[in-house]
């Protein structure tokens, strides 16, 4: 587990790139949120913005499975996240940093010279997880809809009882 911590500072300052695979055994969280995980692919490369911060761009990419709340059968979500992180080295620069670069887009965190990209991986892998994780069609929903519409009168016995 040592080799995913990291001097945050200097591995933007030299630019360094780094890549994996993780499974759930080294993600507890995120064991907790889903049924199954494939290995999850993290490319994680530093470097410095356009002010001169540090920045690392993250991405994490896989597929897991999580439970549907509609109908509590497995349903498989692609995790394809990207993010830009901007370290700031204490709380008074984070906020300095966080008036500055007014960007949605990008995060600011507080660096370390003993950072754990495990944990930034599994914040990342949690924070594209859906809230309320549910299929666009439930499978049992789908057949109960074809069990009711087949149980409807046709049109035709409808038009006939008008008459
Ligand atoms: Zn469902």
């Amino acid at each position: 587990m040592n080799g995913f911590v990291i001097n945050s500072f200097e591995f933007c300052r030299l630019g360094e790139h780094r890549e994996g695979a993780l499974t759930l055994t080294d993600l507890p969280r995120l064991a907790k949120e889903v049924a199954s995980a494939a290995p999850l692919h993290w490319v994680v490369q530093g470097g410095i913005d356009q002010f001169g911060y540090p920045r690392l761009d993250l991405t994490v990419t896989g597929s897991v499975e999580l439970s549907c709340q509609r109908c509590l059968t497995p349903f498989s979500f692609a995790i394809a996240s990207a993010s830009t992180l901007i370290l700031a080295k204490d709380e008074q620069e984070l906020d300095s940093i966080d008036a500055v670069l007014e960007d949605d887009e990008l995060d600011v965190i507080l660096g370390s010279k003993e950072f754990n990209l495990i944990e930034l991986i599994e914040d990342e892998a949690l924070l594209a997880l859906p809230l309320a994780p549910k299929h666009a069609t439930c499978p049992d929903a789908a057949t109960l809809e074809a069990l009711k519409s087949a149980a409807k009168p046709s049109p035709f016995a409808v038009l006939k009882n008008l008459k």
